[in-house]
């Protein structure tokens, strides 16, 4: 199975994508969780996005698109993949559509979620992470058991620098501009699903799974 998961910034496509590649066994690829280990390791891919991801706006097509090219030709992704974060641009899913690997593992579905603006401010702004393992949390959502420490691995939670309120409302504006025009482009292709994601995220990933469970039976 090959998804993108398409969709706001803290639509939950990270949280979601974590639920997914349990329940299929895929590999999930997040080209924002690479890039910020490429910041953290001070590799010159990570000196090359930083400056980019940090004030909201999008890393380079060119750079971007060699490391999604580079992640897929890996052996893991011959069962399938889940993209999260990628393509962000036309000019990258249009680069995607031509990539080797998805001559013989064509897309599967592109689930869009779909959340309002208001809804995305609060759960950003909550936003926290765990440094170590990269476990997501939510200070009005999802509460680590004990205050500002990750469960799994006891670490002190930060915030990520593009989670301040200015870059939020950044990668907002980033998003429509650039990353809205996809949903018509794969919708085109007929390989477009909405999954409403207000609610809890249990409910948005029951839904995915049963559409997705409903469309491979077809197939
Ligand atoms: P979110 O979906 O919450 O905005 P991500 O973790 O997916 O966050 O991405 C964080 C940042 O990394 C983006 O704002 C952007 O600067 C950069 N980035 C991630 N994916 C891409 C991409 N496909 N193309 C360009 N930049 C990207
Ligand atoms: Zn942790």
């Amino acid at each position: 199975m090959q998804l993108i998961l398409l969709g706001p910034p803290g639509s939950g496509k990270g949280t979601l994508a974590a639920d997914l590649e349990e329940l299929y066994r895929i590999p999930h690829i997040s080209t924002g969780d690479i890039f910020r280990r490429n910041i953290r390791e001070k590799t010159a891919l990570g000196q090359e996005a930083e400056a980019y991801i940090n004030s909201g706006d999008l890393v380079p097509d060119t750079v971007t698109i060699a490391m999604v090219d580079a992640r897929l030709a890996q052996d893991d992704c011959r069962q399938g993949f889940l993209l999260d974060g990628f393509p962000r641009t036309l000019v990258q899913a249009d680069a995607l559509g031509r990539m080797p690997v998805l001559r013989n593992q064509p897309l599967t579905a592109v689930l869009n979620l779909v959340v309002r603006d208001e809804t995305i401010i609060k759960r950003l702004s909550g936003r926290r992470m765990c440094p170590k393992c990269g476990r997501g949390y939510n200070i009005h959502s999802q509460k680590p058991a004990v205050a500002g420490i990750c469960d799994d691995c006891q670490a002190a939670l930060t915030q990520r620098a593009d989670d301040q309120e200015e870059t939020v409302l950044k990668r907002l504006q980033t998003y429509k501009e650039q990353t809205e025009p996809l949903i018509a482009y794969y919708r085109e292709q007929g390989l477009l699903f909405d999954a409403d994601n207000e609610g809890t995220i249990e409910a948005c990933f029951q839904a995915v799974r049963q559409l997705l469970d409903d469309r491979l039976s077809r197939s």
